[in-house]
Formats: C-alpha cells, structure tokens, sequence
C-alpha cells in the first residue's frame, strides 16, 4: 500500500544542520576526515554504536553532536554534510526546508568561510535538487556569550547582501541556562531592522518573564515552546505566532513526558497556528515522515489533518510569495493525484 506519510508533500522549518547528520553521513565524513580504515573521530566506542544503528541512551544522543561538529570542521567535510542533509531531507519529500546552523570558527575556517560554504552548497543544490527549495537561518549559540553573538548578526548582515534569497531569518539555540534572552535582545535588534526573521527557541524550560520578553520582543516563530501557558500562551495565539513543535525530539529530552503528552495536542486542538518539525533527525533517529506518522498514530489527525497541517505550513515559512505559490500548487497537485478535495 502506498505509504501516505511517506509521499505527502512536506514542509520543514526547523532542523539543525549538525544534529540532520544521519548515521551514514557520520560514517561518510569520518572516512573523509580520518580515513576508511578508522573512520570513527577517535575509533570509539560510542562512535561505532551510533554509525551501526545500536539503541543508545541519551547521552549518546548528545554524543552525535560532538562527533558531528568534529566532523564538519573542515570546508570539504562541511560542504559534504550539508549536501547530505538537503539530499536526505528530499528523499523524505520535503520540498522546503529552512535550515540552521551556528557559524563556527575552526582551526581550519572563519566563521564567514564557515557560512559561506553552507550558503555555496546550498545554492548549488538548487540545481542540482530542484525538487526541494533550501533556505538558512543562521543561529546564535545562547552558551557562547554576547561577543559571539554580536559577531554572528554581523557576519549574516554582511552575507545577507550577498545571499538575499538563502538566509531569511536567524534562530537563538544553544543550552539556555545560566544565560538571559534581555542581553540578547540588541544584538537580535540589529538583525531585525534589516529585515530577518527572528525563529527563537522559546520555551524550552519554564520561565514566564523570558518568554514573555521574547513575545514582546517579536519572536515571528516560537521554537518548540512546551512551557508556554497562561498569558503568554494566550499572547501567542492572539498574534499567531506559529509553533514548531518536535516531538521525538521533545521525548527524547524529557521536556516532554511522552507522545500522549506533548503539548501538540492543545495547540492542534485549540487551533493555535502549530508545524511539525523534526529539530535533529541524525540525533533522534528520526524523519518528518516519521514524526507525522506519530502525530496521526497519537493524536488521531486523519491523512486530510495532515495535508491540512502541511498546507497550513506554507503560510509559516519565510519565503516569499512566489515560493509560496509554487508550494501551494505542489499540494493542489498531490489532492489531485491522490482524489483528494
Ligand atoms: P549546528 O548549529 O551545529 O548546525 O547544530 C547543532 C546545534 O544546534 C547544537 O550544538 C545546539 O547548539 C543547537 N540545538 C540543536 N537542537 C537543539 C534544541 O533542541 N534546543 C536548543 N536550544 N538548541 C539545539
């Protein structure tokens, strides 16, 4: 039977470039990196749990982070990963992607050649996969501190000039604690009145005075938001403020207590603007396809729900509006195809 989940149309607007590395692009780049015979970034272990597909705990999860970012510290293996993120996303028909990514200096790049080969590889895969439009949100790293930040939004104000039509937005990730958004605030500023879209994680742990800092402060998307409630959930429904809602990612992390639980459910239900989102596929061994697999299988959302949440989607992106048009028309087709009204 024809998998509908499979061969939908899909939008997704937040994944990590690092944390989208599937096992096999791992493998890829530590062969590259290190050579075939010991791929692994120090022939590890846990390293070889995560490439043979073997059930790992949590931390090992995070583990992928640390190899994924040892493993694209270098242009070649940088310009690779990302092909294979935009390569892997489009096998899964995902037809729009919004990626993001911290800039990173290495002892191999600057932060700018960092970025650049991102925005190269991904305007060469315009081309080269045309069934998929790709567009960068460039990230701050909260835990990185202030002069980080401040050299992120100038770096993407540069490169905006260049890349108008790739980098749409900037997104704030990154471990929180210990950090507070208000310092963030100016230096987000800077890169708001030129224009980007601010996508920050808001909400990933419980304190109503920074995410109410962050409504105020006119986050255009709210980044998986489980501990919004209260006046802030109302604010955010009030302004339409999308949702990008993770689930396995949540699970996985315990922000959620289970699938039953995730905060989807309210939101779907109460008719808050929502997407479903896959945040780190390569980490949570997962897939957009997978993830509204889950959301039908848990929530009850029929296969109409779920075109209708892919439709709803398109309104949440930040591309403009012929973009817009031509997805809209790539869902026509598929209701077409499939005899659906
Ligand atoms: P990268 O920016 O290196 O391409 O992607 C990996 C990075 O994204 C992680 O090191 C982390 O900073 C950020 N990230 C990935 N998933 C999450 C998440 O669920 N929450 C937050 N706050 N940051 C995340």
């Amino acid at each position: 039977m024809m998998d509908f989940f499979q061969n939908v149309p899909k939008i997704e607007l937040h994944a990590h470039l690092n944390g989208s590395l599937s096992n096999r692009t791992l493998l890829e780049l530590g062969a590259m990196k290190y050579g075939k015979d010991n791929p692994g970034p120090s022939n590890d272990e846990c390293f070889y749990r995560i490439t043979n597909g073997q059930n790992l705990t949590l931390k090992e999860c995070f583990q992928k982070f640390k190899y994924a970012h040892d493993l694209t510290d270098q242009p070649e293996t940088l310009r690779y990963a990302t092909r294979a993120v935009i390569q892997d996303f489009a096998a899964d028909n995902v037809v729009y992607l919004e990626l993001r990514t911290t800039p990173k200096k290495t002892v191999h790049m600057s932060k700018k050649q960092y970025l650049t080969t991102v925005l190269e590889t991904i305007r060469t895969a315009q081309n080269e996969i045309p069934s998929i439009t790709v567009k960068l949100l460039p990230s701050i790293d909260r835990s990185k501190g202030l002069q980080e930040a401040e050299e992120n939004v100038s770096l993407v104000i540069e490169l905006c000039q260049e890349y108008p039509d790739i980098i749409k937005g900037m997104d704030l990730s990154g471990a929180p604690f210990g950090t507070r958004f208000s310092d963030f605030g100016n230096i987000l500023k800077k890169a708001q009145a030129h224009r980007l879209k601010m996508a920050l994680h808001c909400g990933e742990f419980e304190d109503d005075d920074e995410i109410q800092a962050m409504l105020e402060f006119g986050t255009d998307r709210i980044g998986h938001g489980t501990f919004i409630k209260g006046v802030n959930l109302q604010n955010a429904k009030k302004r339409g403020i999308p949702f990008e809602c993770c689930l396995t990612s949540n699970v996985k992390c315990s922000t959620a207590s289970s699938y039953e639980e995730h905060h989807f459910k309210k939101l779907w239900e109460e008719g808050f603007a929502v997407c479903i989102c896959t945040d780190d596929f390569g980490v949570f061994d997962t897939s957009l396809t997978q993830e509204l697999r889950t959301c039908s299988e848990i929530f009850g959302l029929t296969t109409q729900d779920i075109l209708r949440l892919q439709e709803n989607t398109i309104r949440y992106t930040y591309a403009n509006d012929e973009e817009k048009h031509k997805l809209t028309e790539i869902f026509n087709n598929f209701r077409k195809t499939m005899k659906i009204d």
